[in-house]
């Protein structure tokens, strides 16, 4: 009874986890008490918070001079603690803009610094510009870019050489789905909603080098700093969703780590692809190069046929695939926990609803 749910976020989460959290709900560990009941500063929990920072350092292999915070606020208040904390009043920041949620951290960006726009592949927003497209200001506090963009459905393919500046990177959407050299980062933040768990969490990995520096004025608890003096627990965190990472962390693991993982997901956004270039009535608006292995989004050459096709969707067991209000078309996320078969399942759908409207 459990649909393929394809929505961008609050994304589906692995069966196990959800099975494991549900045996657990009532008496966590034979305490008597939820997760959720238990204080943040009781040993038990403590236990719970440092073990997931343990298998996200193991899983992305992260380095031993990066701090892991686990912090409220979603990915969009990063928009603001990033210049709050990494550029002084005045500095200039650069920004890679790649669509609407790279546009989103440049507008709150531009609150607090001089924002230089570094690329942008202009159009529709259907490639990321390539290295040398992009333009670095000479005096950058940082370089930041949106590695995939959740509702375009463009990813970049490279990590972006920055000759130094500290590259900040909203994994909001991507993080977990691949291997990555975290060392090539200064920066990444990532909400939780995808890749890691429940809404209402925020994962930072940061180079101690860019703590401490936030700028007067800045609130205690967005401070990274404060929060990474008091691991995360400068206030009440969102606990039971940390719990829950915890619990994906150790699924992906368990799924053989990063480059498992890395390969089922490039095969399964392959597949989609390959069905999508393979018909006659679907159209990927995105280029080859930069087409995203998470949300894939796609077009009917009917847009009339839109209805029918969400509908007979819906039936099929196969949910959430509207693309975004300001993009229209259809949009089938595949992050983590969507199995192979809901892709194959999706595949065999669209194929036989072409099959029927042809
Ligand atoms: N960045 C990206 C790439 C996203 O996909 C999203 C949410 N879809 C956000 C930022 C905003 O996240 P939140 O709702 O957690 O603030």
């Amino acid at each position: 009874m459990r649909a393929f749910n394809f929505s961008p976020g609050p994304a589906m989460l692995p069966i196990e986890v959800l099975e494991q959290a549900q045996g657990e709900l009532l008496d966590w560990h034979g305490s008597g008490m939820s997760v959720m009941e238990i204080s943040h500063r009781s040993k038990a929990f403590e236990q719970v918070a440092a073990e997931a920072e343990a298998d996200l350092r193991d899983l992305l292999a992260i380095p031993g001079n990066y701090k892991v915070l686990f912090l409220q606020g979603g990915a969009s208040a990063q928009f603001s603690f990033v210049p709050m904390n990494l550029a002084a009043a005045g500095d200039t920041v650069d920004y890679v803009n790649t669509g609407h949620w790279s546009h989103k951290a440049i507008a709150e960006a531009a609150r607090y610094a001089r924002v230089h726009v570094a690329g942008d592949a202009g159009g529709n927003y259907t490639r990321v510009p390539s290295q040398s497209e992009l333009r670095f200001s000479e005096d950058a506090a940082y370089v930041h870019y949106t590695p995939n963009e959740t509702i375009g459905g463009v990813e970049f393919g490279y990590v972006p050489e920055t000759g130094g500046v500290a590259l900040v990177a909203d994994m909001s959407s991507s993080i977990l789905s691949r291997p990555i050299d975290v060392s090539k980062f200064g920066l990444i933040y990532a909400g939780a909603q995808k890749n890691i768990g429940p809404s209402g969490l925020v994962v930072i990995i940061v180079r101690e080098d860019l703590i401490g520096h936030a700028r007067p004025g800045t609130p205690l608890v967005f401070d990274y700093k404060e929060i990474s003096d008091h691991q995360s627990m400068l206030n009440t965190p969102p606990t039971f969703a940390w719990y829950m990472a915890g619990l994906v962390f150790k699924w992906l693991k368990k799924a053989g780590g990063m480059r498992a993982v890395g390969e089922l997901n490039r095969a399964k956004a392959a597949a989609l692809y390959a069905a999508i270039d393979a018909s006659h009535l679907y159209r990927s608006p995105v280029a080859r190069d930069s087409r995203s292995w998470m949300n894939v989004t796609f077009t009917l050459g009917v847009p009339d046929l839109d209805a029918a096709f969400l509908a007979g969707a819906a039936q099929a067991g196969l949910h959430g695939l509207k693309g975004h209000r300001v993009l229209g078309g259809m949009r089938a996320s595949i992050y983590n926990a969507m199995p192979l078969a809901g892709v194959e399942a999706l595949i065999a759908f669209m194929s036989e609803f072409e099959r029927r409207h042809a």
